[in-house]
């Protein structure tokens, strides 16, 4: 960009979190061609690649993690899970645990996925005129249970023994043969992080929160889950609410599914962890294109973690590997370099850094709109694309635009 007057400066540091694959490939050309011409880009880099996981023993994700504690921002690429056969691809030592399981865990977030929106591409469900964003509890539930599969008949029981010595005994079942049992759990102080980390979120994204269990079956355990909420939102958020002309709203999880089917979107959908999964699956491939859905991870001390919602996008990595210059959509890695930077902007008070960020998606926003896509969203788009261009080409083009829109 030589009619560009001097970088932008950034006055505090982000912890950039590397990955794999072709979210990986995609990262560095993204750096290369839309960050470092405009921005004199200060991250603490990490290499969070398979590899180097496995290597270190997991230790530059815990690193990773603290950075991100310490510099209440980080971006991340998306990373290998590992599993049986990426043991024996990359010749592993053990089977890693998630990354993101990780860091999720370290900084007790909350993840937020949001589509980016745009004109051209209709979310399936036709009535969604606004982003439909949803928020997944991140501790506990069916994810750390305890589960028995019994040989025969005989009596299940729940046990508590508080750290007092006093016992609490239930019986769950006279068990007339085999079966299987379940035990699960939930924290007060996690369900209360999770119901600020959804009020705050909701006000800074000025969205109305809804939240849904199903109480009226589970009223002990479900019950505590609205109880907390509705106590967190009257005695910290109500009046934040009541002045933003926003609104908390909580129903059954069976009504909130079929109203959401039913509503335009602008609303934070607060759930359960069980029920997060299963949704944000539907939200996302719902809403237009999974290359579409960036993804910030938020903790209750206010540190911020973006990132797409994609995997590592394998299949177009082996095609490339072949020499292939594939179409695999770069929207959700730029939103969540452009998440990253404009929360580092808002926290240092630097309007420079903001503006770029602004000027990014508003370029890769107004590209869409024009007609200029990847392969992924030209399956979708109508009217129809106008050109389909590989990666490269579509980042080039972001480049230009967002040259433009600097100087101008
Ligand atoms: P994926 O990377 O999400 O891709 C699944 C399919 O969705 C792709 O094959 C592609 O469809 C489409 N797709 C996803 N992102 C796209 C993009 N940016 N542009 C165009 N198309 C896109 O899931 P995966 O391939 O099943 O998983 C690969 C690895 O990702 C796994 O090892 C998994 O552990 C990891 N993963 C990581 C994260 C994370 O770090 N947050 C999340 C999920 C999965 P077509 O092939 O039909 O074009
Ligand atoms: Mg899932």
């Amino acid at each position: 960009m030589s009619d560009f007057m001097g970088k932008i400066q950034m006055q505090n540091a982000v912890a950039e979190l590397d990955g794999d694959e072709m979210t990986r490939v995609l990262w560095a050309v993204i750096k290369e061609k839309l960050l470092e011409p405009f921005v004199e880009l200060k991250t603490e880099y990490f290499d969070l690649g398979l590899k180097k996981r496995d290597d270190t023993e997991d230790r530059v994700t815990y690193e990773a993690a603290d950075a991100i504690k310490r510099l209440k921002v980080g971006v991340k690429c998306a990373t290998i899970t590992s599993n049986a056969a990426r043991m024996e691809e990359y010749g592993l030592k053990r089977l890693t645990p998630s990354p993101n399981g990780i860091i999720r865990a370290e900084l007790d977030g909350t993840v937020f996925r949001k589509p980016v929106l745009v004109p051209n591409i209709r979310p399936t469900v036709s009535c969604w005129k606004k982003p439909l964003v949803l928020g997944r509890h991140a501790y506990g539930d069916v994810y750390k249970n305890c589960e028995i599969r019994t040989g025969g008949p005989g009596k299940a029981e729940l046990v508590f023994t508080g750290a007092d010595g006093k016992e609490i005994r239930k019986t769950i079942a006279d068990m007339r043969g085999p079966g299987v049992l379940q035990g699960i759990h939930n924290l007060d102080a996690s369900i209360e992080s999770f119901a600020r980390a959804c009020f705050l979120y909701g006000l800074s994204e000025n969205l109305d929160v809804w939240f849904a269990t199903k109480d009226t079956i589970s009223k002990t355990y479900d019950g505590r889950f609205k109880e907390i909420f509705q106590d967190v939102f009257d005695r910290e958020y109500k009046d934040a609410f009541t002045k933003a002309g926003r609104s908390y709203f909580y129903t059954l999880i069976d009504d909130a599914v079929a109203r959401v089917m039913k509503s335009e979107g602008g609303i934070l959908w607060a759930c359960k962890n069980y029920d997060g999964d299963v949704m944000s699956d539907m939200v996302a491939s719902a809403s237009g294109s999974l290359a579409m859905m960036t993804s910030v991870l938020v903790s209750p001390d206010g540190c911020f973690e973006y990132e797409a919602a994609h995997g590592t996008v394998q299949r177009h990595y082996y095609k490339y590997r072949n020499g292939e210059k594939t179409s695999t959509n770069p929207v959700a890695l730029i939103f969540a370099w452009t998440g990253a930077l404009a929360k580092r902007a808002e926290l240092d008070g630097t309007p420079d850094l903001a503006h770029f960020s602004a000027c990014l998606e508003k370029a890769v926003l107004s590209l869409i709109a024009e007609g200029v896509m990847t392969g992924d969203l030209a399956r979708l788009a109508d009217p129809p694309a106008a050109e389909v261009l590989d990666s490269w080409a579509f980042i080039e083009r972001i480049a230009e635009k967002t040259g433009e829109l600097l100087a101008g």
